[in-house]
């Protein structure tokens, strides 16, 4: 079947002071229906810049796609390019084809409309329902993401409600219209640990339900692990290793993801590694300015397996698998 999101050749930029920037490079990334893909790195490697690109939502004049496809198949079988759609049709496919779930709810909450007016309000707007019908509606999103009482927090407003019960409404707002593709950037990285989990278990089973595909920005592995099916592990605006989740974390082969996940704790070995006074394997260095790349692959710098021709020229990536590739000329030694 066909890929509900296709990205080939992505490339984003932004104009910043001193010149321009390229935030996202050349990515291919493709997610099928019923399937989550997780986008993880460190913070600046592109992760949001990714996200916000297929939902069209770079800030005019300083940021833009400079080049490639985002190719959308809508839950009718539509396809069609994102890249150079006018703004009034991302409006329409936003919140009906594309559902979106951030960091903080509040940003996606209106503080002067009630919880139901703002679920019910896409159903409206994309639907045309009409009051009474979006309304009922809201209450059973409300119910579905698990808000108890939900016909009294319909007429609530955001202020009123918890932050683990702002974001399952704007989890409702998301899905209000089933939306093909769900993006969900750091959903539940605002929240405290057990609401985490409530929340990953939510997005989970609606994913299931639902048949969604879901792009899942993290930069925690072990929320990866849990939910996604294949992994994209993204530096410095590139994607250096990409396949599914088990294969990945059972036998990377990228020196950036063995970092990443020396430097994961184990579940359960976080007590054991206090009481030990064990300090985590950190990766030594910094992620590099993408204003002064350094040449050939630009993990080299902290890289304990790089030679002088990974500093000569960037490295494609390769097929280690027909499921899995690394951008690294190293990968079958490591
Ligand atoms: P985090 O884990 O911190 O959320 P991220 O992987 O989501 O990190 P991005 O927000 O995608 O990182 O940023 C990637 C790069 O693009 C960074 O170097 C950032 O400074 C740059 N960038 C993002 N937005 C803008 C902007 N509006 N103007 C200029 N540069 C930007
Ligand atoms: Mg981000």
């Amino acid at each position: 079947a066909e890929p509900v999101l296709d990205i080939r050749g992505l490339r984003t930029i932004f104009r910043v002071r001193g010149g321009e920037i390229t935030a996202v490079n050349d990515i291919d990334l493709s997610i099928a229906a019923g399937e989550t893909l997780a986008l993880v790195g460190e913070s600046g490697s592109g992760k949001s810049v990714t996200s916000l690109s297929v939902m069209r939502l770079l800030t005019r004049g300083i940021g833009a796609i400079a080049a490639g496809s985002i190719r959308l198949t809508t839950r009718g079988g539509a396809a069609q390019d994102l890249v150079g759609l006018d703004e009034e049709s991302m409006r329409r496919i936003r919140g009906d084809d594309i559902g979106m779930v951030f960091q903080e709810p509040m940003s996606s909450l209106n503080p002067v409309f009630t919880i139901g007016d703002q679920i019910a309000e896409p159903l409206r707007v994309h639907r045309g329902a009409d009051r009474k019908k979006a309304m009922d509606a809201a209450v059973a999103l409300l119910e579905s993401v698990g808000i108890p009482d939900a016909r009294r927090r319909a007429g609530q407003y955001p202020h009123e409600l918890s932050g683990g019960m702002r974001q399952r409404a704007t989890i409702a707002m998301a899905l209000a219209c089933d939306p093909a593709l769900l993006i969900a950037d750091e959903p539940t990285t605002a929240l405290d640990v057990t609401i985490q989990a409530q929340i990953l278990d939510l997005l989970l089973k609606l994913q299931r339900e639902r048949g969604m595909a879901m792009l899942f920005v993290t930069h925690n592995l072990g929320v990866v692990a849990e939910i996604a099916h294949r992994v994209a592990v993204m530096y410095a605006g590139r994607i250096v290793e990409e396949g599914p989740v088990g294969e990945v974390f059972r036998n990377p082969k990228h020196p950036y993801t063995m970092g990443l996940l020396a430097s994961m704790p184990r579940l359960g070995d976080a007590a054991r590694m206090k009481q030990a006074g064990e300090k985590l394997a950190a990766i030594p260095g910094m992620v590099p300015s993408l204003m002064n790349m350094p040449s050939g692959c630009a993990f080299s710098p902290r890289c304990t397996f790089a030679i002088d021709a990974c500093r000569a020229v960037v490295p494609g990536l390769e097929q280690v698998n027909p499921q899995h590739r690394s951008r690294c000329i190293r990968w079958q030694e490591i």
